[in-house]
C-alpha cells in the first residue's frame, strides 16, 4: 500500500474537494432530471449520493487513477456519470426485439412469443381483480390449480395435472416429493445438461435422492432396470434427450417393456419430458417428437415438460400425470414456494384454448414451425421489394437455408426456410448488424461471411 504523505495529502486534497450533494443538485445540468419529471428530486438525492460515495472509496482504496481533483473537474466527472446512469435507467432493460436468427425458440430472446390472446388475457386480469382462488359459483374459496387442470387433462388424456414456474422445478419437485433418500434409476444414455447449467445430475444432489445410473452412454438395456431396483427405489426416471441426438450404435429401453416392469416391481416412472409437445409435429414430417398424449397413453406415471418450449405459451412447468401422484404433489410444502402467478395461469389458460378449438395457427411458435417454404419466400420477396432501390449502398440476396427449432428441441431437424442476405458496399456485417440493434425495435441477426443473414 502507498501510505508515504505525499499520497495522504492528495488523497485528503480530492476528499476535501469532493462536491456536497445539495450543491450538485443545485447544478443545472443535474435539477433538469427533477424539472422534466424524469426523476424524483429524492431519486436524485440517491443516485448523486451512490456516485459520490463510489468515487469517495475507490479514493480512500487508493484506487482512484483519474488525475481529476479540483471541485470543478469532480463536479463535471460526476454530471458526466449521471447522465450515464439516466440513460440507462429511463430506457427499458426488457425490450421487444425481432428474432432474424432462424431459431425460432431462442432462449436468449425470450422462447416463446404468446399468441394474441394470450397476451390479451395477461392484459385483462393484471389490470383488474380475478377468480384466481374463488369459486364463482359458490361464491367461496378456490383453487389455482383448477383453472387449467381439466384443460390439460382433456388435451393429453391424463388423470391429473399441476402447473409449477417452470420444468427445471418441476423436476426438482418430483424428485424431492417421491424419492428423497431414496433411490432413483436414469440411463446414463440420458444424464444430461440442459442450456443454463440445469443438469440432471446436479438437480438430483440438490433434491436429496441418490442417483443410481445404469447402463453406457449409447446402450441401456431392460435387464439394466431390473438389475438397479432395490427396495429403495423410488422412481424409475427417463429423461428426454432434448437437446441432442445419439445415433448409430444405440438402444434404449422401449417404453411398454419398462412399463411392464414398472407394474410388476411397483415403481412408478417419471419422464421429463422437456419441450413436451401436444401437436404431433411427426404428422407434418417434422422431427420425431413424442407427443405428451402418446407418454400418457404408454402409460407414463408422471410426466413434465415445459409450457414455453414447442407448447408455444408461458414460462410453466406442467406436470401430468396418475392422480394418486398429482395430489400427493399438491398438498406438498413446496408447492406454494413453486406456484405460478395468475398471469401465467391466465395466458396458459388462453394457449390451451387455442388447442382445444384447433387454432394452433394462432400460436407464433406453432406458426412459425409448420409455416411452408412458399410462404416463407413471400415473406423474404417483400422484405427485399421494400429494401430494394437504385441508389441503395448494399445489395440484397435470397437463398435457400435451414432454420432451427431451437430451445434445446428438435436437435436433429433442419426446416426449409429462405433467407434474405445483405451485403454493404464499404460497412462490414459487423457494423450493419450493430446498427439493425441500435433500432427503436432492435433487429436481432446472424453473420455469415461478411453478410447480415435475415
Ligand atoms: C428445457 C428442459 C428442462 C428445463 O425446462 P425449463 O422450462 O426451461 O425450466 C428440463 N428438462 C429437459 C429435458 C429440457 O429439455
Amino acid at each position: 500500500m502507498r501510505t508515504n504523505g505525499l499520497m495522504e495529502g492528495e488523497t485528503m486534497e480530492r476528499l476535501r474537494n469532493l462536491p456536497a450533494i445539495d450543491r450538485l443538485k443545485q447544478d443545472p445540468r443535474c435539477k433538469k432530471y427533477v424539472l422534466n419529471e424524469t426523476i424524483s428530486e429524492s431519486m436524485l438525492t440517491e443516485l448523486l449520493q451512490q456516485i459520490v460515495a463510489s468515487i469517495r472509496k475507490s479514493i480512500l482504496q487508493n484506487e482512484w487513477t483519474n488525475a481529476i481533483k479540483s471541485e470543478m473537474e469532480f463536479t463535471n466527472y460526476i454530471v458526466t456519470q449521471l447522465k450515464k446512469e439516466m440513460t440507462d435507467l429511463t430506457t427499458n432493460s426488457l425490450q421487444k426485439v425481432i428474432n432474424a436468427t432462424g431459431v425460432v425458440l431462442h432462449t436468449n430472446l425470450g422462447r416463446a412469443p404468446l399468441a394474441r390472446s394470450a397476451a390479451e388475457r395477461i392484459y385483462n386480469v393484471a389490470t383488474a381483480y380475478s377468480t384466481l382462488e374463488y369459486d364463482i359459483k359458490t361464491g367461496t374459496r378456490g383453487s389455482r390449480h383448477d383453472i387449467v387442470e381439466r384443460y390439460i387433462t382433456a388435451l393429453t388424456g391424463a388423470e391429473a395435472a399441476l402447473v409449477v414456474n417452470n420444468n427445471a422445478a418441476a423436476v426438482y419437485f418430483v424428485l424431492k416429493a417421491f424419492a428423497k433418500g431414496k433411490e432413483v434409476i436414469v440411463s446414463r444414455g440420458e444424464l444430461v445438461e440442459i442450456g443454463g447449467s440445469f443438469r440432471i445430475s446436479s438437480i438430483m444432489e440438490e433434491s436429496g435422492a441418490t442417483l443410481v445410473e445404469i447402463g453406457t452412454t449409447n446402450k441401456t438395456h431392460l435387464a439394466d432396470y431390473e438389475q438397479a431396483l432395490t427396495d429403495e427405489t423410488a422412481l424409475m426416471l427417463k429423461v428426454h434427450k432434448s437437446n441432442f441426438a445419439l445415433i448409430g450404435f444405440t438402444e434404449e429401453v422401449d417404453t411398454t417393456d419398462l412399463r411392464q416392469l414398472a407394474t410388476k416391481r411397483n415403481v412408478p416412472i417419471y419422464e421429463d419430458l422437456g419441450s413436451g409437445t401436444l401437436f404431433d409435429f411427426k404428422r407434418k414430417q417434422i422431427g420425431s417428437e413424442p407427443t405428451v398424449q402418446e407418454k400418457v397413453r404408454a402409460g407414463i406415471d408422471l410426466i413434465s415438460f415445459s409450457g414455453d418450449k414447442l407448447l408455444g405459451g408461458p414460462q410453466a412447468g406442467i406436470i401430468v400425470g396418475k392422480k394418486k401422484y398429482i395430489d400427493l404433489l399438491k398438498k406438498h410444502q413446496l408447492m406454494r414456494v413453486l406456484r405460478v402467478d395468475k398471469f401465467t395461469l391466465a395466458s396458459l389458460e388462453a394457449t390451451l384454448k387455442l388447442y382445444m378449438n384447433d387454432q394452433i395457427e394462432e400460436i407464433p411458435t406453432l406458426r412459425a414451425i409448420l409455416m411452408d417454404e412458399a410462404e416463407i419466400y413471400e415473406k423474404a420477396r417483400t422484405f427485399t421489394d421494400a429494401l430494394s432501390h437504385e441508389q441503395a449502398p448494399f445489395s440484397l440476396t435470397i437463398a435457400k437455408k435451414s432454420a432451427k427449432v431451437g430451445g434445446g428441441t428438435m436437435p436433429e431437424v433442419e426446416l426449409p426456410t429462405y433467407v434474405v442476405k445483405l451485403k454493404h458496399k464499404t460497412r462490414t456485417s459487423e457494423e450493419i448488424a450493430r446498427s439493425l440493434r441500435k433500432y427503436k425495435t432492435q433487429i436481432i441477426t446472424r453473420l455469415h461471411d461478411n453478410k447480415v443473414i435475415f
